[in-house]
């Protein structure tokens, strides 16, 4: 814990920042995801932080609780009510048609990485400002793109080594199973509305399915028994659904399907899904997503089908962390006297104009201590050179982890440091 003096300035309560030495973790992390993703052919999209709010009231929807109460909302100089976003798919589906994307290829596969703003209670695995890593792949209707997009999100949790990821999966139908299913929960929810929460009896009759998605316990005991969605999905999405499981099951993709599955946004047709990871504890939802075929349009675009989701980055540290190792530089240099320095500072400069990582101490302070800060960063190889070494026309080369020495002649010093490089 650090100490905060009195007078000193702090973050705003539940925005989370990432320090050294986790953001070299977040990087490598963020590494594989582009890596996979522009594998996949997505390409990346860098956009707006800050949204006209009508864009998250007109997508997300009204009767929902990052709508009703979790967004960061203020007027700006010129009283326009402007929102810091609180998810990505949105403002992708804004891009899409604010700059006709459609029309430069017929299937666009865009992904993101940056900072969301929700005003929730801060806890573990929630903040107001966190991470997401996400991708949308717009043109596409076919099941098989819901199958992929699932392998590809299952694949990335094996790269960072992370088991033990559940994959639930539902189908919410479309505009034309939906809205009787919404009658017949609605029916169903009226006749309990006793036993549900303020919210659900707000929301009831807007926007019933919010209901089955409530975490309150007395909300989640009344619809035990409510009707399912996917008992009254058309033939179509019937199909779309069942196709996409026999999919998942051809390539040994595991998934449970959750019929009260339905997600807290309100433009998702179909397909909707998450991965759960029970070393989470509460907030257990690592990643989520799924099919919204009518936001495109309902947007004031083309109608255009898609699929997307969206990774927590916090929550997908908790689960890779520590098994990452930490990209750290891989020699010190450690002169002990001020000729040492002078000699090594050119060393330094051509190691690192060749992107090789090194450091080196100006102070040259003690041995102990320079070798203690190069211990806490990880590093590979100390290369220490003090008087005596300066006398012998060698330095002393120390493997960090075994702790093993040997000398290295000064004229030969750049030739033995490339092939550390090269271990
Ligand atoms: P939750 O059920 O945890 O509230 P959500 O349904 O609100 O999640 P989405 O809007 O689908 O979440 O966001 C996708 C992912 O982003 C979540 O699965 C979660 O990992 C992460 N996430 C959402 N809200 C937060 C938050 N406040 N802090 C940290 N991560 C979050
Ligand atoms: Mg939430």
């Amino acid at each position: 814990m650090t100490v905060m003096k009195k007078n000193q300035i702090k973050t705003v309560k539940g925005f989370n920042e990432i320090l050294p030495p986790e953001s070299f973790r977040w990087r490598r992390v963020e590494d594989q995801f582009r890596n996979l993703l522009e594998g996949y052919g997505f390409a990346e999209l860098r956009l707006a932080l800050l949204e006209p709010t009508e864009l998250f009231t007109r997508s997300i929807g009204g009767e929902t609780d990052i709508v009703e109460k979790e967004m960061y909302t203020f007027l700006d100089r010129s009283e326009r009510s402007l929102t810091l976003r609180p998810e990505g798919t949105a403002s992708v589906v804004r891009a899409f048609n604010q700059y006709s994307l459609g029309k430069i290829s017929e299937i666009n596969k865009l992904y993101y990485v940056g900072p969301m703003f929700r005003y929730e209670r801060p806890q573990k695995g929630r903040y107001r400002q966190f991470y997401q890593l996400g991708a949308e792949v717009f043109g596409e209707a076919s099941f098989y793109q819901d199958a992929e997009t699932l392998v590809m999100l299952a694949q990335f949790f094996r790269i960072l080594e992370i088991d033990g990821v559940v994959l639930e999966i539902n189908s919410l139908g479309c505009e034309a199973c939906r809205p009787s299913f919404r009658e017949q929960l609605k029916s169903f929810l009226i006749e309990r509305e006793a036993s549900l929460c303020a919210d659900c009896r707000r929301r009831l009759r807007e926007n019933p399915l919010r209901a089955l998605d409530c975490k309150n316990p007395t909300c989640r005991e009344a619809v035990v028994a409510a009707p399912q969605i996917n008992e009254s999905l058309c033939a179509d999405c019937q199909e779309h659904f069942s196709s996409l499981c026999g999919l998942l099951d051809d390539v040994g993709l595991d998934y449970q399907i959750n019929s009260r599955l339905v997600r807290g946004l309100d433009y998702y047709t179909r397909t909707t899904f998450e991965f759960l990871a029970g070393e989470l504890g509460v907030q257990n939802a690592v990643a989520a997503g799924g099919r919204y075929d009518r936001l495109v349009e309902e947007l004031g675009g083309k109608a255009t089908p898609a699929f997307g989701f969206a990774i927590g980055f916090e929550r997908l540290m908790m689960l890779a962390g520590d098994k990452l190792p930490l990209s750290s530089p891989v020699i010190a240099l450690i002169p002990l006297a001020e000729e040492a320095l002078r000699l090594l500072f050119p060393l330094y400069v051509q190691l690192n104009r060749q992107a090789k990582v090194a450091t080196l101490g100006f102070q040259h302070k003690s041995l102990k201590s320079q070798l203690k800060k190069a211990d806490r960063d990880g590093v590979g190889y100390a290369l220490i050179v003090g008087p005596d070494e300066m006398a012998k026309g060698a330095a002393i080369c120390r493997n960090m982890q075994t702790k093993e020495q040997t000398e290295i002649g000064f004229d030969s010093l750049e030739e033995a440091l490339k092939k550390l490089y090269h271990q």
